[in-house]
């Protein structure tokens, strides 16, 4: 079982959907991914808080055995981001986003964190992510890299730098177009390819999830739910189940990565069933399990 060391946001949420709304919630990319990896390895997190963030939530991820030790208290309040979905649960839109605490984020990995095999640069300000990069003592056996229209719009240029160093990038597939110039996503694929990862996974909400790994493509959609009430999370919640299924194989292999985009995909579809991370804290032993056996009869060709 491999170590997994995640550096990415721990935010205060409100969220509103067609099905409800939470205010001030549990939620950053961070937050989502070593939750959801933590069922399957060893997680370590590094990110910021501010003096404001409720100890209940720190304990929630403690209790799942997640590493906090590098989850650091600054002076100020917590990042907070606010958003709204429509019908099309498929589109996040964003109504504000308050860096606060991490506008000034230095992370300082250690001398123990600094030889993690598995990385994963969860979204957050590019300079960040680039910054965690240079501290690793050894390349890591495999890093990916998630990001949001945010930073595409507002840091490409450290972005791509940031891209040009990674294995695996995650993105979903309105922000792919946007990073690529290029409305068809499978070129849109090819061109992220070429900015650097020889591994681009596209995020696709309810349609799936597209992977082009070393030339190949390879598909899976997402899981058939009748009951949606908020994709926050999703997404990093999809990259936690990934990269904790390679981590806690040790491989990095292209059936390894099919198999963890399968992961991902079930730890996403456990996510949406609720807000924040609700789902995810009453998950039993045996979910995970179960629902992986149905994708797999949900996309086995023989009868
Ligand atoms: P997703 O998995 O794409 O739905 O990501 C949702 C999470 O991203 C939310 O819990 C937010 O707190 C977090 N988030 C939103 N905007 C940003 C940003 N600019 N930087 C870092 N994290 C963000």
């Amino acid at each position: 079982m491999g170590d997994l060391l995640v550096i990415g946001s721990v935010a205060l949420d409100s969220v509103e959907t067609p099905f409800g709304k939470v205010r001030e919630v549990l939620g950053g990319s961070a937050t989502y991914f070593s939750y959801a990896a933590s069922f399957f390895t060893q997680v370590r997190l590094v990110a910021t808080v501010g003096e404001d963030f409720p100890e209940p939530h720190r304990r929630l991820l403690a209790d799942r055995g997640v590493d906090t030790r590098g989850l650091r208290a600054s002076q100020g309040k917590t990042f907070r981001w606010a958003g709204e979905y429509g019908f099309d649960l498929n589109e996040a839109r964003t109504l504000d986003t308050q860096l606060n605490v991490l506008a000034d984020f230095r992370p300082d990995l250690g001398e123990d964190l600094r030889r993690t095999p598995f990385l994963f640069l969860a979204n957050i300000d590019p300079e960040l992510q680039l910054d965690v990069l240079r501290q690793m003592k050894e390349r890591p056996r495999l890093v990916a890299l998630d990001t949001m229209n945010f930073w595409i719009r507002g840091k490409q240029a450290a972005l791509r730098r940031a891209l040009a160093e990674v294995d695996v990038v995650t993105i979903n597939d309105a922000e792919a177009r946007q990073l690529a110039g290029e409305p068809n996503l499978i070129r849109a694929a090819r061109a992220i390819g070429a900015m650097g990862p020889r591994v681009v996974v596209v995020k696709r909400g309810e349609y799936g999830a597209l992977m082009l790994a070393d030339g190949a493509f390879f598909f899976v959609p997402a899981y058939p739910l009748e009951s949606v009430y908020d994709p926050t999370g999703a997404g990093d919640t999809f990259a936690g189940g990934f990269m904790g299924h390679l981590a806690a194989q040790e491989r990095v292999d292209a059936a390894a990565m099919r198999r963890a985009v399968v992961y991902g995909s079930v730890m996403a579809s456990f996510t949406v069933e609720d807000f924040s991370l609700r789902r995810l804290t009453r998950l039993k032993p045996g979910d995970i399990a179960d629902r992986y056996a149905s994708f797999h009869d949900l996309i086995r060709l023989e009868a």
